[in-house]
């Protein structure tokens, strides 16, 4: 039976509560198999808690209200710690059931378990909470690979849509250079999921209006959400397509993130050998940007303060509203 509120690490929430909300952030992320190299610097989860409190108390003073990691199960996910800072820091934090893409996710046991199976474990993961915790998922996390959806990655994702449609958690997604987005939206959409419960990820990859265009008119919310990576993108040119959007009548569809990471469990590689140097290499790439930077630049660009608080509060509350029991 679908959920009458949103779940987060702590309790549940009422959709009007979320406030300002960061869709796509992360706390901790670690490539499968970090663990396994004793070569990289220790993780200390003291040191790593205190800076992801500092940082999510600075949040708070941009007046974010709501953070939500979707860490993929394999990709380090850790709700323990999760829970931990938002009590010990007060930000609301919402983490995900669902696992990474083919090339880059920790395969062999799902690529094995039949759909069926892995629908029951999302769905268990947010019924019944994520190992014994008791913590439960508040969305679902579905990724593909590029330049085609491979059948593991269809297989998940459509797991994935078959827990939705029973939970009615929304569903968060990554892409993989800004591709796969329409394939994405069929396969949720053919399991009876309506497109508005999904948040098309790193749409922005590409400076492809076309492409966002065609994914808010289906309905699909489509994700700039990773503001202040130069590397894939400049951000003269997310905001430049976040405006002819609004322009085009599809500001409702209109989320923004910054895909930023507080903590690194392991190495960054292949971007860079230690966490440090990556975050040197992205300067901007941090979770306040779109607050000190973007937010600005969208003001500039002739966006009402309303505009953009429709992206940053109304929008996050339809996505996380559009699969709840009434
Ligand atoms: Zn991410």
């Amino acid at each position: 039976m679908a959920l009458t509120k949103i779940q987060t690490t702590t309790g549940t929430a009422t959709p009007a509560e979320l406030g300002r909300t960061l869709v796509h952030e992360h706390v901790l992320v670690g490539f499968p198999g970090w663990e396994l190299d004793a070569k990289a610097p220790k993780f200390k989860r003291a040191e790593a808690m205190a800076r992801a409190v500092d940082q999510m108390q600075e949040l708070r003073g941009h007046g974010v209200g709501t953070f939500v990691d979707p860490c993929p199960m394999d990709l380090g996910r850790d709700a323990v710690f999760l829970a931990e800072l938002s009590q010990k820091s007060g930000m609301r934090i919402i983490c995900t059931t669902g696992a990474y893409f083919e090339a880059e996710g920790n395969t062999y046991t799902f690529r094995h378990l039949p759909i069926e199976e892995i629908t029951a474990i999302y769905v268990q993961e947010i019924e019944q909470g994520i190992g014994e915790t008791g913590i439960k998922a508040g969305a679902i996390k579905i990724a593909t690979g590029a330049p085609t959806v491979s059948a593991y990655e269809r297989k998940l994702v459509t797991a994935a849509a078959r827990a939705a449609k029973i939970t009615g958690v929304p569903l968060i997604s990554h892409t993989q250079d800004a591709c796969c987005g329409h394939d994405q939206i069929d396969m949720v959409t053919g399991e009876g999921v309506p497109a508005d419960q999904l948040l098309v990820g790193h749409s922005d990859g590409r400076d492809d209006f076309d492409y966002q265009q065609s994914l808010a008119a289906r309905g699909a919310y489509v994700g700039f959400d990773r503001f202040g990576i130069s590397l894939f993108q400049p951000d003269e040119v997310r905001v430049k397509n976040v405006l002819k959007l609004a322009a085009a009548g599809h500001l409702e569809r209109v989320l923004m993130s910054h895909d930023s990471i507080m903590c690194w469990l392991g190495r960054p590689v292949p971007y860079a050998n230690t966490f440090e140097a990556m975050l040197d290499m992205l300067p901007e790439w941090r979770s306040t940007h779109i607050f000190k930077k973007i937010v600005p630049m969208l003001r500039e660009g002739g966006m009402s303060e309303r505009e953009v608080e429709t992206i940053l509060v109304d929008n996050p509350r339809r996505l996380f509203a559009a699969g709840l029991a009434h």
